[in-house]
């Protein structure tokens, strides 16, 4: 195998036996960089310097024998709604092309406390509006187990650069299923923990009832060790949760006899693709084998998650993207007064996605309509949380496709909004009740990845773990890795 292809576990192992240095290391995923990235296009920006010199300080600090954090010098991605100070944070938007933050958000600065080392910013729907990377504002990000094909989104750069080996770790964030889509239509593992888990402060918030952040990984033990690194109460983010992270790696191998797993039966009907449908039946079976109890359950208000979050998630978006008004930061387009100033800058900053959402969500939250929508909508997230909860009176894992399809070709969903968001269809409801998901690689059809979605009781992340990890062990998905043609003389990316 190729070093670019290796987990961060397998890789953390050679360089603490000094078989590898973290200079050697982050050399090879950089040229991985080099010769892919022309096709794939995960990255928006290459932190090339910046990663050698930190990579030198940590094989200076093993050197000198010091204890290293098991993330130390290997190298990882952000998904570029992650401010990093003094590296640009675009959100793919004209709007912060060229804003760089003069702070790093709190993910950022705990995986550089660990010794992770920073390779670059990627690409994603602007401002995370989006289920297929298209939406950015820059270029589309192409799906490295078919070029053709969308890596799916909004997290798409991130998914995709670890699919193709350009990181060998990233960071998304999910607000309607942006980091398990993507993970599913890339054959990566994918991780939303909890609402409240990790500090979204520094992250530019979309939905903030919504957002979390969470790692997308080569396989399961990976994920466990990344979410060590970043969970956890932050003094900065008043919605983090005070709650003790667990070492998270202490449930990889733990039996799963006996767990009860619920399948709602509400999330087989319509629309989904007969070989997603196989392989998730594959999958339980294989779950049942392990000893696991598979059952059906109901989670009678699932059709109504979509609509419910295509009110809430645009009128939070209205709301917080109303600071970019040309004034404080990021683009200004200068007019002859305040308003046409305001217009201009904010119809040349947004795309057409991003002014759809402004526009909706405005409406909803106005005088007169607020209590039609919003707080209608409000009241049925509570219907649904409770679907939730009682099932997990029950069951302590819900299991589900996390995509209705396969990777869809490039521009097939674009001019047709409804059919883009329902691609989020089965993990929007886990964001609306603040529980944690999961998405782990459960095959392939025809040669594109097909993903299976765990989901669990808040603060319980520890079981999604035990049963996506015996899932893991008895299947051999999460070790393919895809056929990408290298661009020979590949130039070296700015
Ligand atoms: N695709 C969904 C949307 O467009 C979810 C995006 C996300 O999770 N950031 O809103």
């Amino acid at each position: 195998m190729n070093i670019h292809d290796l987990t961060a576990h397998e890789l953390s192992r050679l360089l603490s036996n000094r078989e590898l240095s973290a200079v050697e290391l982050v050399d090879a995923v950089l040229r991985r960089v080099d010769e892919v990235d022309p096709s794939v296009r995960a990255y928006v920006t290459v932190t090339r310097e910046q990663a050698l010199a930190t990579a030198k300080q940590v094989d200076a600090a093993r050197a000198r024998g010091e204890a290293v954090a098991p993330l130390a010098g290997i190298p990882f991605a952000l998904k570029d709604n992650i401010c990093t100070r003094g590296v640009r944070t675009t959100c793919s938007s004209r709007m912060l092309e060229n804003f760089v933050p003069p702070y790093s958000a709190t993910v950022a600065a705990r995986l550089a406390e660990t010794g992770a080392v920073l390779v670059g910013k990627t690409n994603l729907d602007e401002f995370a509006m989006g289920s297929s990377t298209e939406t950015s504002a820059f270029f589309t990000t192409h799906n490295p187990w078919d070029l053709e094909r969308v890596p799916g989104g909004s997290s798409g750069g991130s998914a995709a650069a670890v699919a193709a080996g350009e990181a060998v770790f990233a960071l998304g964030s999910d607000t309607g299923g942006s980091i398990r889509q993507p993970a599913a239509l890339c054959s990566v593992v994918g991780l939303k923990p909890t609402y409240g888990r990790i500090s979204r402060f520094g992250v530019v918030a979309f939905a903030s009832s919504l957002d979390q952040i969470g790692p997308l990984t080569k396989d399961v033990t990976d994920s466990a060790l990344v979410l060590n690194a970043i969970a956890g109460w932050d003094k900065m983010d008043s919605t983090s949760a005070p709650q003790e992270a667990p070492d998270y790696t202490k449930f990889l191998g733990q039996e799963i006899k006996g767990l009860k797993l619920g399948v709602p039966k509400e999330y087989l009907v319509e629309g989904v693709d007969p070989a997603v449908k196989e392989a998730f039946l594959e999958a339980l079976k294989v779950l049942e084998n392990l000893g696991a109890v598979v059952e059906e359950v109901s989670l009678p208000h699932t059709d109504c998650a979509l609509p419910v979050y295509y009110i809430l998630a645009p009128g939070e978006a209205s709301s917080n993207l109303a600071r970019f008004d040309g004034v404080r930061y990021g683009l200004r387009v200068d007019a002859a007064d305040l308003v046409p100033m305001y217009e201009e800058t904010r119809t040349k900053g947004f795309g057409v996605e991003v002014r759809r959402r402004i526009i909706v969500g405005t409406c909803a939250l106005s005088s007169g309509f607020y209590d039609a929508y919003y707080r209608k909508a409000q009241q049925v997230r509570t219907l649904i949380k409770r679907d939730f909860d009682n099932a997990f009176q029950k069951y302590d894992v819900l299991v589900t496709p996390t995509s209705p399809t396969t990777a869809f070709k490039i521009g097939e969903r674009l001019e047709n909004p409804v059919q883009m968001y329902l691609s989020d269809v089965y993990t929007i409801p886990a964001n609306l009740a603040g529980i944690p998901g999961m998405s782990i690689q459960a095959g392939f059809s025809q040669g594109l990845p097909i993903g299976l979605q765990l989901l669990g009781r808040a603060f319980d992340e520890g079981t999604l773990f035990k049963v996506a990890y015996a899932y893991e062990q008895s299947t051999g998905h999460s070790k393919k890795r895809p056929p990408l043609a290298v661009v020979s003389g590949g130039e070296p990316r700015a």
